[in-house]
């Protein structure tokens, strides 16, 4: 089985029913990100090289998946950002070749790899990090957004099952930015949007639940996303 050492895992969840809409998956998350998002909860993933030995090789993954084939029907390949892995293509293709379905969870920041990879994808989770005003802040230093919107436009062209999400940090977005985001899918045609809760990070000593809590429930943004997207759900 010709599987590519470029492939470098920063960690494994064995057993997700949340990666995947309607999935039982197991996720990779793969080493390396370009951007530095405030609200990181993978810090470690971003360095394209871990620290130290890792403790999943691409080869003791697949030996992974294949003991566990008939109990999982999916595998997500996550990050990080796993657009940055050169053996990301081999690596989808070994996983269909082994019977599962395959999704990606990607910040848009690769239109080209992502294009290469999509013929092998048969979803994908599409970070939305805010309204292009503040892409650089959002994700540390990059200003991004030309790339997300490549990406999403390959999505919709493709015709490959998609979703966008929103981590929703209450200093950094409102609720007139959630409403901007909003619009813009709409006006895009993505049809199934998502606002996740910001859990504040160890660093982040400043936020409250409630500050969180507020920004999810923002009744005026709820209930334009409610009403432009045929799947809308806030996840908490
Ligand atoms: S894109 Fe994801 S992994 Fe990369 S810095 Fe942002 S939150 Fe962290």
């Amino acid at each position: 089985m010709p599987i590519s050492t470029e492939l470098l895992i920063g960690d494994v969840e064995p057993f997700s029913i949340v990666d995947f809409p309607d999935h039982i998956a197991a996720v990779a998350f793969l080493q390396g990100c370009p951007w530095r998002c405030p609200f990181c909860y993978n810090t470690s993933l971003q360095p394209l090289k871990a620290e130290g030995e890792p403790m999943w090789t691409a080869e003791k993954f697949f030996a992974f998946l294949e003991r566990r084939k008939g109990f999982l029907d999916a595998v997500v390949f996550s990050g990080g950002e796993p657009l940055v892995q050169k053996g990301l293509k081999n690596a989808m293709k070994i996983a269909k070749d082994l019977g599962y379905t395959v999704g990606l969870h990607t910040g848009g920041y690769y239109p080209n790899a992502l294009k290469e990879v999509l013929p092998f994808c048969d979803w994908v989770g599409l970070d939305i990090k805010g309204p292009s005003l503040k892409y650089q802040a959002l994700t540390g230093g990059f200003a991004a957004f030309d790339e997300m919107s490549k990406s999403l436009d390959l999505l919709l062209e493709s015709g490959v099952a998609f979703e966008c999400r929103t981590t929703c940090d209450p200093r950094l977005l409102n609720a007139d930015d959630l409403l901007s985001i909003g619009a813009f899918l709409k006006e895009k045609g993505v049809k199934a949007y998502y606002l996740q809760k910001y859990r504040p990070t160890e660093a982040d000593r400043s936020t409250t639940d409630e500050m969180c809590e507020s920004l999810i429930s923002d009744a005026k943004a709820v209930d334009f996303l409610k009403e432009n997207f045929k799947k809308f759900d806030v996840r908490r």
